[in-house]
């Protein structure tokens, strides 16, 4: 079985012979040579475990024989065979990163526990090589997981600090630099506690302090008028050690003020769900009891007013579902395909043709040639039907309604007036707001449900528009709402 492969260089021909015949009785794998030139050669072109090298050759000396070897950063172990070693070539040798002398004479023992050694050595190295590579591999791969845990805590919106076992900061986010006014600098290795231990913090800082809290505690705290979630989460080791705990704090004002917004949605509706159908029961039991005699009659009035708050419900049932579709669809994007504004805004004007008769009300509409819109024809429908609706329904005998519409640059604007009853000055803010309704002598007996002008602004705002209202009370009011204009019809040939 061959031990491995051996260099021999030295120019006796006997001890030359010699070495390679009683390694190779060993099991070596052997290549003898006589000069450094030739030395140079076999390094160049085979693989050695070790080297065995004559200080003196005739080409090169052997420490510069050996400097060259050594340059070539070969996964070899070197012996020098020298006759006379004297202190300083064991020296220079040594420099250059010898690893065993062998002098002469020796004995056939004495060149095989060498060369044995020497394997010994070169094997050693190896192996030392490879735990340092295999070291500074897992060194790597622990500063990029820091790294990566530091950019992935840096991204969090929530404030983030993490405290080891001695209670020191020893992570924290940008964001809760923010919130605690500290610089990072200011915050790492020092003492959590203290640093908490201030204002809206000071739950905190009990937390984190409460030994006897061993799992996650989690409160409510306030800062400057923002709601916060905290939490304070002890984390542990692979064998159950405490190493600190990672505190969270999120701002949660918008989720609160989302969930309040929703649960008075919820109760207005049932209100306003409940308000016609406990009219129509009335009406209902009046019939029943035969209230008012046995004759039909006397009850046609009650009948009829059934009748409109069974249809006010269906309207509140409808509305209801086009807010919930418009909040599912979310906004929309450029996947709309512009239509020709003009058609839409004539439908419209037609359908309102008889009411606006029968109301006393002109209506002058005047639209740009040729415009078109980057909006879905049914929801620009809903749009307009709303907004004339009202300027229909909130207006006087003989009054005027207008609708106008212009380029405006990238955006077309729709403005809907009319010179009606117009709307309270300190109301105007709240007319968009679900199930919002002027409570006015006037408009007392107007039908609705407060929830036309809510549709309208959302389906506004999913194309990306803007609508406002102006109003004089008395006076009368004006719609303006911009929608993203398509290319116009005679420019597109
Ligand atoms: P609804 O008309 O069903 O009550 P809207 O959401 O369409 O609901 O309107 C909300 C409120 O805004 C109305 O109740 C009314 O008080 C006011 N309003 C809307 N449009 C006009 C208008 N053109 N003139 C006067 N008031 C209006």
């Amino acid at each position: 079985m061959s031990h491995g492969r051996v260099l021999v260089i030295d120019d006796e021909y006997g001890i030359r012979t010699g070495i390679r015949d009683i390694l190779e009785l060993e099991g070596f794998l052997v290549e003898a040579v006589e000069t450094g030139r030739e030395a140079l050669a076999a390094v160049d072109s085979q693989e050695f475990d070790v080297i065995l090298i004559d200080f003196r050759l005739p080409d090169i000396d052997g420490i510069t024989l050996l400097q060259a070897i050594q340059s070539r950063k070969l996964n070899v172990a070197t012996c020098m065979i020298t006759a006379y070693a004297n202190i300083e070539t064991a020296i220079a040798a040594t420099r250059e990163g010898i690893d065993m002398f062998l002098p002469k004479p020796f004995s056939p023992d004495d060149l095989v526990g060498v060369v044995n050694n020497l394997f010994k050595q070169r094997t050693i190295r190896e192996q030392a090589e490879r735990l340092r590579l295999a070291h500074e591999a897992s060194l790597l791969a622990l500063a990029s997981e820091q790294s990566q845990t530091h950019s992935l805590v840096e991204s969090l919106r929530d404030a983030v600090m993490v405290v080891n076992r001695d209670g020191k900061v020893a992570l924290v986010n940008c964001a809760m630099t923010l919130l605690l006014k500290i610089t990072e600098t200011d915050l790492l290795l020092k003492p959590a506690a203290e640093i908490l231990n201030q204002g809206a913090f000071i739950p905190l800082a009990k937390a984190l302090s409460d030994r006897t809290a061993e799992g996650r505690s989690v409160f409510d705290i306030e800062i400057e008028n923002h709601q916060y979630m905290v939490s304070v989460t002890p984390f542990y080791s692979a064998n159950h050690e405490a190493l600190g705990h990672i505190l969270t704090i999120s701002d949660i004002s918008e989720v609160r003020r989302m969930a309040m917004e929703k649960s008075r949605f919820i109760r207005t509706m049932v209100h306003e769900l409940r308000s016609p159908l406990g009219a129509i029961k009335s009406v209902l039991e009046v019939l029943e009891d035969r209230s008012l005699g046995n004759e039909v009659t006397p009850y046609t009035n009650l009948l009829e007013r059934a009748h409109m708050r069974l249809n006010g419900l269906v309207e509140l049932i409808g509305a209801l579902l086009s807010l919930s579709q418009i909040e599912t669809q979310g906004r929309t994007g450029a996947n709309v395909s512009p239509i020709p504004i003009d058609p839409v805004v004539q439908e419209i004007a037609e359908l309102y043709r008889e009411q606006l008769k029968v109301a006393e009300i002109d209506l002058t509409i005047t639209v740009e040639p040729n415009l078109q819109g980057v909006i879905n024809v049914e929801d620009l429908k809903t749009i307009l039907t709303n907004l004339i609706g009202n300027a229909i329904k909130y207006n006087r005998p003989g009054g005027a309604a207008s609708l106008r519409v212009n380029r405006s640059g990238d955006v077309i604007i729709f403005e809907v007036a009319d010179t009606g009853l117009g709307i309270k000055a300190e109301n105007v803010p709240r007319i968009f707001d679900d199930f919002f309704r002027e409570k006015r002598p006037e408009t007392r007996e107007i039908i609705g449900n407060g929830l036309g002008l809510a549709i309208v602004k959302r389906l506004v705002e999913r194309y990306s528009g803007q609508i406002e209202a102006t109003s004089t009370e008395g006076l009368g009011s004006t719609f303006t709402f911009s929608l993203p204009s398509g290319r116009s019809i005679c420019s597109a040939g």
